[in-house]
């Protein structure tokens, strides 16, 4: 029996997408041959990495002239440093709301002054800064748009006058934004798109070759922008994943839907938290994610049955990352709301013992 997957990462895939997938590895469109044996450059494999890289900006309601979709290697940890060498000339400013921004700002200094304009490290993530001043003298500014590990969110994307660059990499295709508001944006597809081992980099062209360094090959945007995001052999598998998660979403109504549901979802497993005698939920309300629920036991409270419970009703991987402890749900777009159901009754029931 198939477990509820509550994973921060990599994490649960639309069942549909994993069927299609197994039958490529076996044999891709009835040509003979396996998806992970045929060459790049093929028709076949050709057309789906355009597919992935069209309907990326179709979902994100992007326009084609001036954006382009990659699919890239290396993780969101490659993109804190591409994105700082192709953009940082003198100076950046960075938002630090959790660990990843924090490792972003760690990269781009290899490249450039940084300057942290806003942090809520003082209070172990627990919130997103808000009135925050953004001068307009930065190349850029950098923000993580959902903190997994803390969950937090930006519910309110910055106003800027500068380029926006964001890692999105556990709220990409989860909710309708007004994209257009960025200038550069990634995300390792292991979170809500695809297995690991493929980023997703949308990028505004005209932000582009501008800075005086030299880029190296691999890490220079235009390059692979050039070569069609084939400037080497992309990941073919992982691509694929994801053009089917991207048809998947498509499918069932785009982003406007998966929000909706997504809401719900949330609703539903944070009102839990609110009324639940045994747990306290971590992150202040009115930044709450919609992707990573974080909750803690109640002090005094033994969390033993509760795991107890979770096992016996095949929930899995809702151990809190170890910087918050307790919990974490992460209840990304693949999750059925009958997982959050299960997982709520489990709460349910673990009061009543404690
Ligand atoms: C998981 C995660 C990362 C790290 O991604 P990799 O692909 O493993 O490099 C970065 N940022 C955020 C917000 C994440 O959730």
């Amino acid at each position: 029996m198939k477990k509820h997957n509550f994973s921060a990462g990599p994490s649960i895939l639309a069942d549909e997408v994993i069927s299609k997938a197994s039958k490529s590895v076996i044999e891709l469109n009835n040509i003979g041959l396996s998806l992970i044996e045929i060459s790049h450059r093929s028709p076949d494999f050709v057309a789906i990495m355009e597919k992935a890289r069209e309907l990326s900006l179709e979902l994100l309601n992007l326009d084609k002239e001036k954006y382009t979709a990659l699919f890239l290697q290396g993780g969101a940890s490659l993109q804190f440093l591409m994105s700082a060498y192709n953009l940082l000339e003198t100076k950046a400013a960075y938002i630090n709301t959790g660990s990843w921004s924090d490792k972003a700002i760690k990269e781009a200094k290899l490249l450039g002054e940084v300057h942290e304009i806003a942090s809520s490290k003082s209070k172990n993530y627990n919130h997103i800064p808000k009135n925050i001043l953004i001068k307009n003298d930065y190349d850029y500014l950098h923000i993580t748009t959902n903190n997994t590990i803390y969950g937090t969110q930006f519910h309110e994307i910055p106003n800027t006058n500068i380029p926006l660059v964001a890692d999105m990499s556990s709220d990409i295709f989860s909710r309708n934004v007004d994209f257009s508001k960025f200038d550069l944006f990634y995300a390792g597809a292991q979170k809500n798109l695809g297995p690991s081992g493929v980023t997703l980099v949308v990028v505004k062209k005209e932000i582009l070759g501008k800075v005086s360094r030299n880029i190296p090959s691999m890490l220079n945007y235009l390059i692979h922008i050039d070569k069609d995001s084939m400037f080497n052999t992309p990941p073919v598998f992982p691509t694929y994943v994801c053009l089917l998660t991207l048809e998947w979403l498509k499918n069932n109504g785009g982003l406007d839907a998966i929000e909706k549901l997504n809401n719900y979802k949330a609703k539903l497993i944070y009102d839990e938290i609110d009324r639940n005698k045994a747990f306290v939920g971590f992150a202040e309300i009115e930044d709450r994610s919609l992707m990573n629920a974080t909750f803690n036991l109640v002090n005094g409270v033994d969390g033993k049955k509760f795991n107890e419970l979770c096992l016996k009703n095949n929930i899995s991987g809702i151990k809190g990352h170890r910087s918050v402890g307790g919990y974490r749900a992460s209840i990304y777009n693949a999750l059925p709301i009958e997982s959050v159901e299960i997982l709520i009754d489990t709460m349910k029931k673990f009061e009543n013992l404690i």
